[in-house]
């Protein structure tokens, strides 16, 4: 692709065509170079839309529960995307095609824009490649983007941590209150749900979670815990009450633009560190003299170190 094409998609992104943001959105999947210049022309367009992260362990009802919000945000006129995440696997499919077979219901609505994502070539994996795709949703004019992770790992925390809404998805039977505090994930919702209230221990779960929060220390804002049945929709219009009510709340008190900074800065230092890692790399691979000087005892690693980062720097 050359860089005309990248301004066309430019163009394309920014005038909401949705064969644009498809392709958009494979770029930052294969961490291909144009993401460069993609990112420098939509930058400036980004930051309008609300953000919802949708965490919880695989079968917890995230996709249902996505399809039901989305019915909620049509029905308040807004232009809304999910992104569906997987961190672990280079592949998107599988588990996540089940997911756009129960968003089939919006499927040929032009205000929905439903897509999987893995991370093929991103530097720095889906914790940075997810922002990146959610910036180019925001600036294609979706006022809600919905990021729904696959599991519960660091990977998915970190994802969930960089929306401004984290709902964390629990449902009896599947994970329970104490695996959550492990992952760190108790500390980053905003909101909780627990779904399948139709199912036995729901009630239960709510109990455990309640007391596990009561632990932890105050926080400004108290996260709700939501109860629903995805299936039946019953509790939905409640979660996305919550979901608002976190959502004003955050904007009122400033918390949500300092947590935004918060998460940009993050990000640029990790792209940096990406960016310097790669040049190491380069380094050490044009002369593995180096890495020869610190085995034979000639050079400890601590100088080895200094002298790769001099190096390295000399070389960008
Ligand atoms: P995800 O993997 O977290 O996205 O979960 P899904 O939305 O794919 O749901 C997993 C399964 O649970 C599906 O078969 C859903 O129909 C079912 N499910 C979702 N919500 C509920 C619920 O509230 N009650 C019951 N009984 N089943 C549900």
């Amino acid at each position: 692709m050359d860089a005309l094409d990248v301004d066309d998609l430019v163009a394309g992104v920014l005038a909401g065509n949705r064969r644009a943001v498809a392709r958009a959105i494979s770029l930052v999947e294969d961490g291909r170079t144009e993401l460069e210049d993609l990112s420098a022309g939509i930058y400036a367009r980004t930051g309008r839309a609300a953000t919802v992260g949708l965490t919880g362990a695989p079968g917890v009802g995230k996709s249902t529960l996505a399809a039901g919000l989305v019915t909620k945000a049509r029905s308040a006129g807004i232009r809304v995307a999910v992104l569906a995440v997987d961190p672990t696997s280079p592949y998107t499919g599988g588990a996540l095609l089940g997911d756009r077979v129960r968003m089939q219901e919006h499927a040929t609505d032009p205000d929905v824009f439903i897509r999987s994502m893995a991370t093929r070539g991103h530097l720095g994996g889906m914790a940075l490649a997810a922002p990146e795709a959610v910036r180019i949703l925001d600036a294609a004019g979706y006022q809600l983007v919905m990021v729904e992770t696959v599991g519960v790992g660091q990977a998915e925390v970190e994802v969930a941590a960089a929306t401004d809404t984290a709902v964390v998805v629990m449902a009896p039977g599947l994970g329970d209150a104490v695996q959550m505090a492990k992952a760190g994930i108790l500390e980053v919702a905003d909101v909780f749900v627990v779904n399948k209230h139709d199912r036995e221990g729901a009630g239960e779960l709510v109990r455990e979670l309640r007391q596990m929060l009561h632990l932890g220390a105050a926080r400004p804002w108290d996260p709700p815990i939501a109860q629903t049945v995805a299936t039946t929709r019953e509790g939905v219009d409640a979660l996305w009450d919550a979901i608002q009510a976190h959502g004003t709340w955050a904007v009122e008190t400033g918390a949500r633009d300092a947590k935004r900074r918060a998460r940009l800065l993050a990000e640029v230092e990790s792209l940096a560190a990406e960016r310097f890692r790669e040049a190491a790399t380069a380094v050490l691979e044009r002369d593995p003299h180096l890495a020869g000087e610190v085995a034979d005892r000639r050079t400890d690693p601590y100088r080895a170190a200094a002298e790769l980062v001099r190096r390295s720097r000399a070389d960008r």
